[in-house]
């Protein structure tokens, strides 16, 4: 562990310690090991709104929440209540319940390119499954994804991803045959040209893009890159892929294709929708998704896909959040942060740039503007080390990542901000210390 951490973390230590027998690196899932910012990785206790205890005691203002999920806080008391009723129904049937119905209304309803939904239970399978139905819709095999986007971890998925590959400077994976993912080409984000490039060759299915990217800290499409990616596929007969895995009910109720004016053929989704609950979602025009089992030859299924509990939680999440419409709070929150971030670094002389978008913002320690993953990856990530041990010691749970996207929840209240305020003027200060 960092000696200079001054935290209690014993009891975390004493479980990760502990962890590391029999289970990989004390996780299930990499960035929760802490490994690109050191120290001892939490391991949590309890959550209620928006904060969020360790096993030691040490509360947080959670801005990981489950990475996006939780985006009405945790323990939402309406969402709590749904849960507890459909407990008591049981657990899951192997056969259809009226839920699965609601659900995909409220889903469709808000994502006007979808008129059939078919739910899964991560967004990696939604992202995977998509991608078999562009092929399986084109007759295509190519695919082509923006460098620093990550899409789940399926194969052909797997490269120049950003998210946990990013953190510890991993090309790819290993593992990877060299067959899955001949097919998979690389663009750069805001860089048309690009796509141009490989379009132009033929063969390509869809093009899947995260409309908003998250997955290497938060980086904004220009507006006419967005424009120009949906007329170039669609006048070239290539399916557009929106991975809104992250930015589904999160950027806008219907997503940052509704905030950025777009519909996309194919739209994936993920995290909000299942509200905390293993809830994953593919959908598109009628057209498109007969092709999906039963009705169309392709083949994709899931034993636990809309489950009873997770619908439950995933709808009741869903109905809050339409109610609160909490997008425009989000907005002037993140404003907020963005202003005291920047003041808080120039006053401290350190390099810095704030990105964000609705609810998802981050900072990056660098002088370049980032617009693509070359430049995300000139932050230097010393200094956001510093800066992250900084604001857990001062009560604020960040992502141990430089290039992963700080969430708002709407259970995030004034006096949290202004508690966060004061914890990123003693973590500027650090950082310039060092
Ligand atoms: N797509 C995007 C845009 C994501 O952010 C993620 C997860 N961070 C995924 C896909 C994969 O989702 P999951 O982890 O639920 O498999």
């Amino acid at each position: 562990p960092n000696t200079k951490i001054k935290m209690k973390l014993e009891k975390s230590l004493e479980l990760y310690t502990k962890g590391k027998k029999h289970l990989v690196g004390a996780v299930n899932s990499p960035v929760r090991a802490f490994k690109s910012v050191g120290g001892v990785p939490i391991f949590i206790d309890h959550a209620k709104g928006s904060k969020i205890v360790d096993v030691d005691g040490n509360e947080y203002i959670d801005f990981v929440l489950s990475y996006g999920p939780m985006i009405l806080g945790h323990r939402n008391r309406v969402v709590e209540k749904t849960i507890e009723k459909y407990l008591k129904k049981g657990y899951t049937f192997g056969a259809s319940t009226k839920g699965e119905i609601i659900m995909a209304e409220l889903v469709c309803d808000a994502f006007p390119g979808m008129d059939k939904v078919r739910f899964v239970n991560s967004g990696t399978e939604a992202v995977l499954s998509a991608i078999r139905l562009a092929r399986a819709y084109t007759g295509h095999n190519k695919i082509i994804k923006f460098s620093g986007c990550y899409h789940g971890h399926s194969d052909a998925l797997l490269v120049a991803a950003g998210s946990g590959l990013a953190t510890l400077s991993l090309p790819g994976s290993k593992g990877v045959p060299d067959e899955a993912v001949k097919n998979t080409l690389i663009a750069e984000f805001n860089n048309i040209k690009s796509v141009e490039n490989h379009i132009r060759k033929g063969g390509v299915a869809a093009v899947i893009i995260e409309p908003i990217a998250g997955n290497m800290g938060v980086i904004k499409p220009d507006a006419k890159f967005i424009k120009q990616l949906r007329e170039l596929t669609k006048d070239n007969d290539v399916l557009l892929i929106a991975d809104e895995v992250m930015t589904g009910f999160r950027s806008q109720f219907g997503g940052a294709q509704e905030l950025l004016g777009f519909e996309a053929d194919i739209t994936c989704l993920g995290k909000v929708v299942g509200g905390g609950f293993p809830v994953g979602a593919y959908g598109a025009r009628n057209e498109i998704m007969e092709m999906v089992a039963p009705l169309g030859g392709m083949y994709q299924a899931g034993t636990l896909s809309g489950n009873p509990i997770a619908m439950a939680c995933g709808i009741a999440t869903l109905k809050e959040l339409k109610k609160q419409n909490p997008y425009k709070d989000f907005e002037k929150t993140a404003a907020f942060l963005e202003r005291e971030m920047k003041s808080a670094a120039k006053e401290n002389g350190i390099d810095l740039q704030v990105n964000r978008f609705g609810s998802m913002i981050n900072p990056f320690f660098t002088k370049e503007k980032v617009v693509d993953f070359k430049s995300a990856q000139t932050s230097d990530t010393e200094k956001f080390k510093v800066f992250f041990w900084k604001m857990m010691e001062h009560g604020v749970f960040l992502p141990p990542s430089q290039f992963e996207s700080w969430f708002l929840a709407t259970a995030m209240t004034k006096r949290d901000i202004y508690k966060v305020r004061s914890a990123i003027k003693i973590a500027m200060k650090a950082v310039a210390d060092k």
